[in-house]
């Protein structure tokens, strides 16, 4: 832990070509300036995207190492002293740094973002996904939305901070982890079962996926604050037939019967189930956009809304959603069993009513196990520290509207909410209003204006300074 400004200087920081020629260097060692905020977040962010954190799912994962190394490199060139925790294996490793703040009789905040991306297959891209290139004053690359960009924010921030010599309000918990991509098992879990001190006092987290806009019209933006997000009912579906010869009749062929419950599953569309969050959300659409909502038509809703709607849409009921299919080794063989894997959502309180669901839809001659169960969360839209988030964003957009939303994926909240930690997603971007957002996250060309990141960090930092 170290002020900023202060202590653990490096008189041989081992600082980068690139921030030699763009800051400049005092005579202890440490960066003295930086070109602007703006510029930071750009330049970090590209850094970032150009580490391959790769999560594919694997335990030894893509080693967040490289990335961790260098994150904690920019803290120490501007004089911080992070910590380096290496989780489940020396190659997964987390970056964890305490900024005391001017009251120590407040609560801390976390703030946190993930190091790993999912996998990025070159062929699809019209750009090298690890080249960070700026095309179109937009920066490309897998992790460009998922969520170096926020990554790079919060970095841009502190580092300015300490720069400044400035302290927040309150003690700010910056931590990046491993991992978030797969579950967080070897990231956000592992710290919250071995490392609690972390979160010592620490009462609400922001990470992501929140505070983006969505354009109704030129006088009105809205700002989607995620306050809540799905739970996570992953499930592993067998089928146990009789093994034979592929050429004579059998009417206990795993493979068919797998099939047939896989089909019933991915026909399924369960009712809306609209929790807080997703009720109020929902309201604030209808009257952005003059909707006299009919019963619980929300279709008639996300009609207007875009691509986002996918994102939006999924949120407000159980989905069950078949993504993986093995049987069989020869054609001529039948096998004895035969698997799959299901990928379960449940809104807030819908568990278990969405594993119910799967069972009887999958019927009696396919087990399921719930491999991964991880809870929904639903926080109340209300309190200081979201009024902070809505003066930010007017600060810099006047046209700027706060809204709750709940997220149809999940994040690294949901582990720290076992601390008793309420979460938010508030990762601040302006978007041009024809960028189909959503179809950015985990999918082909990601990338994000420069423009957003400037509007971001900027609306990021005041909202530190004054939560
Ligand atoms: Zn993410």
């Amino acid at each position: 832990m170290v002020l900023p400004g202060e202590g653990a200087i490096r008189k041989d920081s081992n600082t980068r070509s690139r921030l030699r020629s763009a800051g400049v260097m005092g005579q202890d060692g440490l960066m003295q300036q930086i070109p602007s905020i703006a510029e930071d977040t750009v330049s970090l962010l590209r850094d970032l995207i150009r580490i391959d954190t790769s999560n594919d799912g694997s335990p030894d994962g893509p080693g967040e190492i490289l990335a961790a190394e260098y994150v904690v490199q920019c803290l120490q060139e501007v004089g911080y002293d992070p910590e380096l925790i290496t989780t489940t294996s020396g190659r997964r490793a987390s970056v964890a740094l305490r900024i005391p703040g001017t009251d120590p009789s407040r609560s801390a905040l976390l703030l946190h973002g993930h190091l790993d991306v999912v996998p990025a297959v070159a062929s699809d891209w019209s750009v090298p996904p690890f080249a960070a290139e700026v095309i179109d004053e937009m920066v490309w690359g897998r992790g460009a939305v998922d969520m170096k960009d926020m990554d790079s924010m919060i970095l841009a921030v502190i580092r300015s901070w300490a720069i400044e010599g400035y302290r927040p309000p309150r003690d700010v918990v910056v931590l990046f982890t491993p991992d978030e991509e797969a579950g967080g098992r070897h990231g956000a879990h592992w710290l919250i079962n071995n490392r609690p001190d972390l979160f010592s006092g620490v009462t609400e987290a922001v990470g992501e996926v929140g505070g983006f806009s969505l354009t109704v019209r030129e006088d009105l933006r809205l700002y989607l604050i995620q306050t809540a997000e799905k739970g996570i009912a992953w499930m592993r579906l067998t089928s146990h037939g009789r093994a034979g010869h592929g050429s004579m009749l059998n009417d206990a062929n795993a493979v068919t019967t797998l099939a047939q419950a896989m089909g019933r599953i991915g026909a399924y569309r369960s009712d809306v189930s609209l929790g807080p969050t997703a009720q109020r959300l929902l309201s604030e659409l209808c009257e952005a956009y003059g909707i006299e909502l009919e019963g619980n038509d929300i279709d008639q809703v996300m009609s207007k809304l875009g691509p986002i709607a996918r994102f939006i849409g999924s949120g407000m009921r159980n989905t069950l959603n078949p993504s993986m299919l093995d049987a069989g080794y020869k054609v001529n063989v039948i096998p004895e069993h035969a698997t799959g894997h299901v990928d379960g959502r449940f809104v807030p309180g819908g568990r278990d009513d969405l594993i119910a669901t799967a069972r009887r839809l999958a019927g009696a001659d396919v087990e399921i196990e719930v491999l991964t169960d991880d809870v929904a969360l639903d926080v109340p839209f209300e309190g200081p520290t979201i009024e902070s988030m809505r003066a930010a964003l007017l600060s810099e957009d006047p046209h700027a509207h706060a809204i709750p939303y709940l997220m149809s994926g999940g994040t690294d909240a949901k582990a720290f909410s076992r601390l008793g930690i309420t979460g938010y997603g508030f990762a601040p971007l302006r978007l041009p209003p024809d960028l189909d957002f959503a179809s950015l996250f985990h999918g082909i060309d990601e990338r994000v204006p420069v423009s957003a990141l400037r509007f971001g960090v900027t609306v990021l930092d005041r909202f530190l300074r004054t939560c």
